[in-house]
């Protein structure tokens, strides 16, 4: 039998390009990386990240790295080509992987770019390849597809709805995510009125759920990084007057004890969002999500159960199921969060999707 299937890995994570970790501005990523980092290193597994300058991790060894941050993919139309910014922080982070990847056994790439996709065939130490988007561009499209099928069982994905964007989505690992449920306390009883968190972005389509307050009549609090000023002032101008206010970006700690108090948090993703960071966060605080029918959040709500499911871009059913809300029990929403989404049940999928790759290395595949 082969060792690596038993022993403890030595892991080199490669974080995003798109900004420092704890900036907010990589996203659900951010909290993706930190999560399984923890839940590696709790089983015993080495993990080094190399990450942007500015990052900051509690309890992870981070080698910063400089250079200019990549544009963000979301913001790009399908025919985009890729794009690279001199002196990229990209670029920097795989050359210096390049440089140190015989002290690792298995390389983990968090970027959803062109460039860790191509490099993969040049690289002695296998890459594993956690796709945080859906289909975007055909550039990424076709790369993705390429590694896809040349190394099989390296691309990890979020959920079955994000795979369903690829025409390769049976070769996808579907690994969800998880949380440290010990750090999201449940609240019984909600004290406040909705809630909205994210990247304050237009595919996240806020305007939807603040039109849906403004009808119910119930205030909204709003969460996340916001890295366009501009597009919230259209925001402020559009509503002004609907029941809706910025509450600021929150460390998870104060996220939580926030987010928890809400009776319910409205997602309204215009995209095909991957998973969904905030939809696991808020139903391990006891807090029911209601989503549009689309992508991720589409996966992880049960209906009637741990929230609503809702026809997308419809504002009238947000309505209509707000005023349902009182129908879901909340113990059914942290349940759901400790029985799929703990670090456990997370440890579980990356350990065994890592030692499968390195398996099939070793078989030769
Ligand atoms: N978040 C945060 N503080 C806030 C609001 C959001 O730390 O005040 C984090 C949240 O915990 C989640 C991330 O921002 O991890 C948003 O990720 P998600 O997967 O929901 O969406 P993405 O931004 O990746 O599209």
């Amino acid at each position: 039998m082969n060792s690596k299937l038993s022993q403890s890995l030595k892991l080199l994570f490669l974080s995003t390009p798109v900004g420092p970790l704890g900036s907010g501005l990589g996203g659900g990523v951010e909290l993706t990386l930190k999560n399984i980092a923890q839940a590696l290193s709790d089983r015993g597994h080495r993990v080094q990240v190399l990450a942007p300058t500015g990052s900051a991790l509690p309890d992870v060894a981070i080698v910063p790295v400089p250079g200019n941050l990549q544009v963000t993919a979301q913001t790009q139309g399908r025919d985009a080509p890729v794009i690279m910014p001199g002196d990229a922080v990209l670029a920097q982070m795989w050359e210096h992987a390049r440089r140190i990847q015989q002290d690792y056994d298995v390389l983990v790439n968090f970027a959803y770019d062109w460039l860790p996709f191509y490099l993969t065939p040049f690289f002695d130490r296998p890459i594993a390849h956690l796709v945080s988007m859906g289909s975007l561009t055909t550039a990424m499209d076709q790369v993705i597809g390429q590694i896809a099928h040349q190394f099989p069982g390296s691309i990890g994905v979020h959920s079955r709805a994000q795979a369903a964007t690829f025409d390769f989505a049976e070769r996808c690992r579907c690994l969800g995510n998880g949380l440290d449920l010990s750090l999201y306390d449940f609240q019984p009883v909600p004290t406040n009125g909705l809630a909205w968190v994210g990247r304050i972005a237009p595919e996240k389509g806020i305007e939807e759920a603040i039109a849906a307050a403004q009808t119910a009549g119930i205030p909204l609090k709003i969460w996340g990084v916001m890295p366009d000023r501009r597009y919230w002032h259209s925001i402020e101008q559009a509503y002004a007057g609907a029941p809706f206010s910025y509450e600021g970006f929150l460390s998870t700690a104060e996220l939580q004890h926030q987010l928890g108090q809400c009776r319910g948090l409205l997602m309204t993703p215009r995209w095909v969002e991957a998973f969904g960071n905030v939809a696991i966060e808020a139903l391990a605080c006891g807090v029911p999500v209601i989503a549009y029918r689309r992508g991720g959040p589409g996966d992880i709500v049960e209906d009637g159960k741990t929230g609503w499911l809702t026809t997308p871009d419809c504002v009238d059913e947000l309505v209509a199921a707000i005023a349902r809300l009182d129908q879901i029990d909340r113990r059914d929403c942290r349940q759901r969060a400790e029985a799929e989404y703990s670090m456990a049940a997370m440890g579980d999928r990356v350990e065994s999707w890592l030692r499968d790759l390195l398996h099939k290395r070793d078989e030769g595949f």
